[in-house]
């Protein structure tokens, strides 16, 4: 069928899918494209028409129609119901062998639900994180693609080509079967939360406590992406610190209204870890931290708590910045050492097998996290694929240990300054737990001993003991 030419076919052509669609079209593939509301692939014709070979389709069957078999469709409409509704109408005109393809955030338990539904029918479903906002959808994304190799035997090269590329090597690889690529786009953003928390508290201790000007905090950061820090959100920091409001003429930062906000990604990151036992403190204390901002009623209530006013006696200025740089650089590590950890165990409890450097790899551009240390990542997983811990990584292990009275010196001096420092604070609490020979969990065991029964074990005798407490009740 001469009409049926379309390689790949994008529905849902809100600001994601009409960026993607654009991407497709200007790496030269023949592009189906189609939204619910006609109205927007109109649009899209209108002002890019020109710029590919596109295929506009007002309706689903048209849309369909359109496309070369098997059938490649990348769904980017809302995630939840709506996507549901489009994989539900979609697969009816769909035939075996066959790919759908959920571009959106979904989460990944719907996305193996679906999965699994879709292999029923014969038709391969493919849930596929996409991080790197608009700009990354139209000028090369961080592809997580799910779903069956066999799928990404002839959807890979296509997602690979329009994705971004450092290096050479494309930002994109098949992860796992059926919700892996979605799983680890949901640790992305957790990772991505813990992140800017990290830069968020870098900031705070140097306007508060070191009274530094947002304009000179810009040249601090800016600095700092010069080095092994260097990254997109340590880069977009500096640039939002130096924006001035147009209006008022004061910093923007003071302009804006200290709430922050979320869409769900991170709570699932913490949620998921929750269930599978792994302790994300990083990416957890982000999430609340958000959550306590926007807690707007109960900050106002609590203003007058007594306690330090936040500012740091410092002699030693340029040495506070560099020990704060430290400070992040290693609870930036700690964040992403635990976001690995949650991919191993999930890749355990649903089966997946994740290359953890591969991961890393496709990390390094495209995406909100990208980030020059990720090199350092894939190389430590290269040398041991099966690493306990990326804190276990000699290099890492060096730049925690060359960074660690840093790091200790700002958490403390933050606590006698009554500045909240949940993410460095947690981390190296994490740390420390980790390296703790004996941990006070032995107390706890003695606890649950006592008031329920609940036996422990004991460090010279195998098996499992009860004490009879002399006040067992
Ligand atoms: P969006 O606002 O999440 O969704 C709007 C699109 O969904 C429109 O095309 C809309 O069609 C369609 N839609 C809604 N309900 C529908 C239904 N019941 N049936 C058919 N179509 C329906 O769009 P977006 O911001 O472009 O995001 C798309 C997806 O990408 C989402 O899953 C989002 O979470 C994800 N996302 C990812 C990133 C990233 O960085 N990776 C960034 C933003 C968003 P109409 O025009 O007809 O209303």
């Amino acid at each position: 069928d001469s009409t049926a030419r379309a390689e790949i076919g994008v529905t849902g052509l809100a600001v994601m899918g009409s960026n993607l669609a654009r991407n497709f079209a200007s790496k030269g593939f023949v592009t189906a494209v189609h939204n619910r509301t006609s109205s927007k692939t109109d649009a899209l014709i209108a002002e890019h028409g020109s710029d590919g070979d596109f295929v506009p389709s007002n309706t689903p069957e048209e849309f369909v129609a359109s496309l070369a078999v098997p059938r490649k469709i990348i769904i980017m409409v809302k995630a939840g119901g709506p996507t549901d509704a489009v994989i539900d109408e979609l697969s009816e005109l769909l035939e075996p062998g066959d790919i759908l393809i959920d571009g959106g955030n979904s989460l990944f338990q719907d996305t193996i639900r679906r999965e699994k539904a879709a292999r029923e029918k014969g038709i391969h479903f493919v849930g596929c994180g996409i991080s790197g906002g608009e700009e990354g959808a139209l000028k090369g994304p961080s592809i997580m693609p799910g779903g069956s190799k066999e799928a990404y035997g002839s959807l890979g090269p296509i997602l690979e080509k329009i994705s971004a590329h450092v290096d050479g090597a494309p930002c994109c690889t098949h992860i796992g079967t059926d919700g892996a690529g979605h799983f680890v786009k949901m640790v992305h953003n957790g990772i991505e939360y813990a992140d800017m928390q990290l830069i968020a508290e870098a900031y705070d201790l140097l306007r508060r406590g070191a009274g530094l000007e947002p304009a000179e905090i810009a040249e601090v950061f800016a600095d700092w992406n010069a080095g092994d820090l260097d990254s997109f959100l340590i880069e977009i920091t500096a640039e939002v610190l130096k924006q001035v409001d147009a209006k008022t003429g004061k910093p923007f930062v003071d302009v804006v209204v200290d709430a922050a906000g979320m869409k769900g990604t991170g709570t699932w990151t913490v949620q998921t870890a929750l269930t599978l036992g792994v302790p994300v403190t990083g990416i957890a204390e982000s999430v609340f931290a958000r959550g306590l901002s926007s807690a707007t009623a109960q900050r106002a209530a609590a203003k007058d708590l007594p306690g330090p006013s936040g500012q740091l006696e410092l002699d030693d200025r340029a040495a506070f910045i560099e020990d704060v740089r430290l400070a992040l650089y290693a609870s930036k590590i700690v964040a992403y050492a635990q976001g690995f950890d949650e991919i191993v165990a999930g890749a355990a409890e649903f089966d997946w097998d994740i290359d953890r450097g591969a991961v890393a790899k496709i990390w390094r551009g495209g995406c909100i996290i990208r980030a020059r240390f990720l090199n350092r990542i894939t190389e430590a997983y290269a040398e041991d694929p099966t690493l306990a811990s990326l804190l276990f990584a000699p290099f890492f292990t060096e730049v925690v240990s060359a960074g660690q009275d840093s790091w200790r010196r700002v958490v403390s001096r933050a606590a006698l300054a009554g500045i909240p420092t949940p993410g460095f604070a947690s981390s190296l609490s994490y740390y420390d737990g980790l390296r703790s020979e004996r941990l006070p969990a032995a107390l706890i065991q003695g606890q649950r001993d006592f008031f329920g029964a609940h036996t422990y074990k004991r460090v010279d005798t195998e098996g499992t003991f009860h004490t009879l407490w002399s006040g067992d009740r």
